[in-house]
């Protein structure tokens, strides 16, 4: 059996000041699929993804990426995986190719092998015409497709995306939807982080839904959307949130 994309076995992330973000959370993420990883603000996401991308230390638990340590083996594991952070963290006067760049650079890959991929990403992204702009100069929907160009610089087996179309406009979330659908075909398997279960149903295969850093459930899209109410009510069931809405209906 080869190694899953991602094993995640009894997580735990306490931050300084002992907020526990992420309490106890087991996940496998087979190679090639496209998983979705839900939950409320503040239910741990953005923790587990810093803790598998060495942005966090874990408090306790093993996480591997293609059966590599990704904290004794940090390097290794992290050359394996491109991510699109919540958060834009990049210098807004850069221009889209220096960002790119950069991210080459920092995975120790040569100039020349830096600039073809460059070129290939800025076209695949419908970037050529900004490319030279400056980052602060986009729109939010262009930023998103910078980042997501940058996360595959270094052509990464797993993409973890968190929150990629948060506050991009419904037109160029579709034209990211197309972008992550043609990523996943390519054989990349993707972890996404959403609120939006309208892109979760056309995207996703396989989803846990995480809450106060537990998962409270696992299952396939299939699975939930068919179920009486979809895959709102199965979130809104799971996470515990809105009972009463969800009686009423
Ligand atoms: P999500 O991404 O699911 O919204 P987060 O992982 O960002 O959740 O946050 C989980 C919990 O950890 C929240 O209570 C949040 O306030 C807290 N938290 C997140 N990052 C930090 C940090 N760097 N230091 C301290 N607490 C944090
Ligand atoms: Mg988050």
């Amino acid at each position: 059996m080869p190694a899953p994309a991602l094993s995640i076995s009894h997580l735990r992330k306490v931050y300084a000041r002992g907020t526990v973000a992420v309490e106890d959370i087991s996940l496998t993420v087979p190679e090639g699929e496209f998983f979705a990883f839900l939950g409320p603000n503040g239910a741990g996401k953005s923790t587990t993804i810093h803790c598998i991308t060495g942005i966090a230390e874990p408090t306790a638990g093993k996480i591997e990426i293609f059966g590599i340590d990704a904290v004794k083996d940090y390097r290794e594991a992290r050359r394996l995986v491109g991510l699109c952070p919540q958060e834009f963290n990049v210098d807004p006067f850069a221009t889209p190719r220096q960002i790119v760049d950069w991210m080459g650079g920092y995975f120790g890959m040569a100039a020349k092998a830096r600039k073809e991929r460059t070129d290939m990403l800025m076209e695949r992204f419908e970037l050529i015409l900004h490319q030279k702009k400056q980052f602060r100069e986009l729109s939010g929907g262009l930023k998103r497709r910078v980042v997501l160009a940058r996360a595959l610089i270094h052509d990464p087996k797993l993409i973890i995306l968190d929150e990629p179309t948060a506050g991009v406009d419904v037109e160029l979330r579709r034209v990211l939807w197309r972008y992550l659908a043609e990523i996943n075909k390519d054989g990349k398997t993707i972890l996404l982080t959403s609120h939006y279960l309208e892109e979760v149903e056309r995207l996703c295969r396989q989803i846990a839904i995480v809450n106060k850093g537990l998962v409270v459930r696992e299952g396939t899209k299939d699975e939930m959307v068919g179920e009486p109410g979809g895959l709102e009510q199965a979130y809104l069931v799971a996470t515990g949130a809105q009972a009463d809405h969800v009686a009423a209906e």
